[in-house]
């Protein structure tokens, strides 16, 4: 496996539709090793391809340690309920977000060996589907986000009002 670079906001690439993957081939199973292993040293709990410079329609998350989900073509086919959260993006470093996602998801995708799965997602993983699909499309949770926080010394994050 190999370590990819995580691309930061500013690059064109983030802001591009994703192509449908057509054929699950050797090299698509190696790029969801990478992701995961390059979303696991970035301290992340999903990535999406464009991220690393690929703008396929492919993403990892991992919300519960070693419960790693890897989607290829995801669609939101089911979406209820509104909820504020904190946010943050490997792609966006220094800060997070308050953003409004769906309570719960559910989400339609293919699997590495090409079969279609269903997984249903509440809180931290409804809003983890939301965030990497928009990824797919172009879309950063900046564009959304209602107000940012920033870091402080000690590791915290605060809102601009503290
Ligand atoms: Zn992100």
């Amino acid at each position: 496996m190999a370590k990819l670079t995580i691309l930061k906001e500013g690059e064109a690439t983030l802001r591009k539709t994703c192509r449908p993957v057509t054929e699950i081939t050797k090299r698509t199973k190696t790029l969801l090793d990478d992701m995961l292993e390059t979303m696991r040293h970035a301290d992340g709990v999903g990535l999406a391809a464009p991220q690393v410079g690929v703008l396929r329609r492919i993403v990892v998350i991992e919300v519960e340690e070693g419960e790693v989900l890897e989607l290829i073509n995801p669609e939101i086919i089911e979406a209820s309920g509104s909820v504020s959260g904190v946010e943050g993006c490997l792609s966006v470093p220094g800060r997070q977000g308050i953003v409004k996602r769906p309570s719960y998801v559910r989400v339609r995708a293919l699997d590495r060996n090409g079969v279609m799965q269903t997984y249903e997602g509440t809180d931290l993983l409804a809003r983890c589907f939301c965030h990497e699909i928009d990824h797919l499309d172009g879309h950063l949770y900046i564009d959304k986000a209602d107000k940012f926080l920033y870091p402080a010394e000690d590791g915290e994050y605060y809102d601009d009002e503290d």
